[in-house]
């Protein structure tokens, strides 16, 4: 799978994005994410990339035709057309089972925001999808691009060791993940639940199944009526 940043901050998200099991992944070829630069595609010699919005309101707006253009740069490069997503806050918020889904495309761009946000026109012209992180705001489309690009990258075959690693996790059956305890046995006084030492699988898996739906009926009874 391939999957195409358009953004003004390329270093931070590279940075971020080459730690740990996806900057392995990406190292190993399981998935090759690259980082555009929409200010390259500036249509004046200053590297303008915002404007005042129309109607007044406080702060700037990214404007259309850098967007259009980084973005036709992607399809040229790609030889497709990328499903196009924006990070929004106005977006549908983001659960376990769009990651699933869009873990199946081959090919993604997403376009990370700045400032008070992005002409309304290259979105309409251009995008296929707003996704949301949740219902708050945060400064700009980076860190909600990071969050799709793991999330979405952590699924693909072989980048974690075992499919195993996804399918017991919170969210992934509409249920949270029970507790889980490591080394020392006895840690601040409180011992390890006798069950988990025991070897005995089938009680084993019992004991999590139960902790799990206990867990999500006191946090989240909501997700229960999809489990
Ligand atoms: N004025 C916009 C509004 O009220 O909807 C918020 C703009 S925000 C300060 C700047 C950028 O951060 C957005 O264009 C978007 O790309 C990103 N962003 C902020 N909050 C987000 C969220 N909850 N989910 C996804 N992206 C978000």
């Amino acid at each position: 799978m391939r999957i195409d940043i358009l953004t003004l901050f390329p270093q931070m998200c590279d940075a971020v994005m080459s730690e740990s099991i996806i900057g392995r992944a990406r190292e190993k070829g399981k998935v090759e994410i690259n980082f555009h630069q929409i200010r390259d595609f500036a249509i004046n010699k200053h590297g303008q990339i915002d404007d005042t919005p129309y109607g007044g309101g406080a702060g700037m707006l990214m404007l259309a035709q850098p967007i259009y253009d980084c973005f036709e740069k992607v399809c040229n490069e790609t030889g497709t057309r990328p499903h196009f997503i924006y990070m929004s806050p106005c977006g549908k918020t983001l659960t376990q089972e769009r990651i699933k889904e869009l873990s199946e495309y081959s090919n993604i761009a997403i376009l990370c925001g700045r400032y008070e946000g992005v002409d309304q026109r290259v979105l309409d012209e251009l995008v296929d999808e707003e996704i949301s992180i949740g219902d708050y705001v945060v400064t700009g489309g980076e860190l909600p691009a990071m969050i799709l690009a793991d999330g979405i990258s952590r699924m693909l075959p072989g980048v974690l060791s075992a499919p195993e690693g996804f399918m017991g996790e919170s969210h992934y059956s509409s249920l949270l993940e029970h507790p889980q305890y490591t080394k020392p046995p006895v840690w601040h006084g409180v011992e390890v639940p006798e069950v988990l030492t025991t070897g005995h699988h089938a009680n084993i898996r019992k004991w999590q199944r139960e902790r799990s739906i206990e867990r999500t009926l006191e946090r989240r009874p909501d997700l229960l009526e999809n489990a």
